[in-house]
């Protein structure tokens, strides 16, 4: 009996859509699948696999709207971002479709006069990808146009509670004309899917983006087999004010970075180290901001920070605000919730906490959610030393106007991303990526197609 994954909505509980479990078999099947159709994809040449991706991204495109209430519907974030989502989606296969077209070899120049060397790219095979629900649009293009340009095939495993957009997106990509073998999902529990992906000697590939827990089993489990691992992981991105900064601009752009999918992003600022001088300034704004930021479901205009999207995540922000103020954090405002397990429901009131110090858990775990710790600091190398405190690289941000504070924090920061004055530094065509524990490779830019090619190099002798 076919078994289903049942899709609710965050924001109600309301039952969206199922959609039906692949069984082990199907899943090796579509590996088989996936591996068989590399030999003719790979053929396929880079102007037709990069018409493919544009008319892709224009069939999304026609369906916009579409796309993003269901979106909303399955993850709970606001209409305006997932409209936001569904252009960001996009534009990695814009760019992909014209990075097709510039994968270049090269000739290098023999030591001996009777050889020639030529270097050449070619595509590391059938790749698979595991996605979070966070962002079901664009964590599975960023990963799908690449792959798909350097002519890889490509199968995806969608998270659980967000399979309906990848699905969709996938449906789009076969209608405009990509074969039914070369761009396939599955959908099941990450962890016996990630099972058969990574034993499996066809999948040449593993991309993932998700916990820093999963990542490091799938790099263990694909070790067996010698897979290419790309790995987008946990962040616990530090967020610095440092004391000549614009703090009007500090707080608009950490409304932006805090809260924008109720906090529920890898690169979100989950520690705000301000300036001892201004911490009292910077906290009143941030409050008076904060308060303006209305809760609810994301299909309702109004609404700028939606639902928790389970009660695993609920219960862990919950637990890390009570962690903070048994130890002595002020909440400034917040720690209010609307939740219920009977009907699936978790709302977490956006809240901002002072008197925050490192051993309070909130500093030291991620906690992705709308709450924003604030701890000051004196000097910057304080600030320095509190932000690269934590096992994890992936975003920092900074607010100075002055050159030589920006430049130093740049220097020192171990992370990844760096925004100065910046509290939105992603984009297809700039290399997003952890160091540390973050993860492993990057996504976007010229460097995003870097990990779907090979490298052969060819010595002609004899001439
Ligand atoms: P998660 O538990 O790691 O889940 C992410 C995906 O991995 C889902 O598709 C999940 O499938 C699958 N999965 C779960 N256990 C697995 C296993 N043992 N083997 C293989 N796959 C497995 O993470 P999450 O809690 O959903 O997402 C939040 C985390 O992702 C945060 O830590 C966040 O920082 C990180 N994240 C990172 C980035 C980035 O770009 N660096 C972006 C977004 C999120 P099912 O749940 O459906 O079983």
């Amino acid at each position: 009996m076919t078994a289903f994954i049942k899709v609710h909505n965050p924001a109600n509980g309301e039952f969206i859509q199922e959609v039906p479990i692949s069984t082990q078999d199907e899943i090796k099947k579509a590996i088989i699948k996936g591996h068989g159709s590399f030999k003719s994809w790979s053929k396929v040449n880079a102007h037709e696999r990069s018409r493919l991706l544009r008319e892709w991204a224009q069939k999304i495109q026609e369906q916009k709207e579409d796309i993003a209430v269901l979106m909303t519907k399955e993850n709970g974030k606001p209409l305006c971002e997932s409209l936001g989502e569904v252009d960001y989606a996009t534009s990695y296969i814009d760019w992909y479709a014209e990075e097709a077209k510039r994968i270049y070899g090269r000739t290098i120049p023999a030591s001996t006069e009777s050889k020639r060397i030529i270097v050449s790219r070619v595509p590391v095979g059938l790749v698979a990808a595991i996605t979070p629900w966070n962002f079901p649009a664009a964590m599975m293009t960023r990963k799908a146009a690449p792959a798909l340009a350097a002519g890889c095939t490509f199968i995806v495993k969608p998270a659980e509670e967000t399979p309906l957009t990848s699905i969709k997106l996938i449906e789009l990509a076969h209608e405009v004309g990509f074969p039914m073998d070369v761009i396939q999902y599955v959908n099941g529990d990450g962890k016996s899917v990630g099972e058969l992906f990574t034993s499996s000697p066809y999948v040449r590939k593993i991309t993932f983006t998700g916990s820093t827990p999963v990542g490091k089993s799938l790099i263990k489990n694909s070790s067996d087999t010698i897979k290419h691992v790309t790995m987008e992981l946990g962040g616990h991105a530090p967020l610095i004010v440092a004391e000549d900064a614009d703090i009007d601009l500090a707080v608009q752009q950490t409304i932006a970075t805090k809260f924008r999918n109720a906090g529920q992003t890898c690169v979100c600022a989950n520690r705000l180290i301000v300036h001892e001088s201004i911490v009292e300034t910077y906290s009143s704004k941030l409050i008076h901001a904060v308060s303006q930021l209305k809760v609810g479901n994301g299909l309702e205009k109004t609404t700028d920070i939606g639902p928790i999207i389970n009660e695993k995540g609920f219960n862990k922000i919950v637990s890390q605000i009570k962690n903070a103020v048994d130890q002595g954090a002020e909440v400034m405002i917040g720690n209010h919730f609307d939740a219920s397990s009977e009907d699936g429901y978790f709302f977490v009131y956006p809240t901002v906490l002072k008197n925050v110090n490192s051993s309070m858990t909130i500093m030291q775990e991620e906690t992705f959610g709308p709450v924003a710790p604030i701890i000051s600091f004196n000097k910057l190398e304080e600030a320095i030393e509190i932000a690269n405190s934590t096992p994890y690289g992936l975003a920092a941000y900074f607010f100075t106007n002055d050159y030589r504070t920006g430049t130093y924090l740049t220097e020192h920061l171990d992370f990844g991303i760096i925004g100065w004055n910046d509290g939105a530094p992603s984009g297809a065509h700039v290399p997003f990526g952890g160091m540390k524990e973050s993860g492993l490779g990057r996504e976007g830019g010229p460097e995003g197609i870097e990990s779907y090619l090979e490298t052969k190099y060819l010595s002609i002798g004899n001439l």
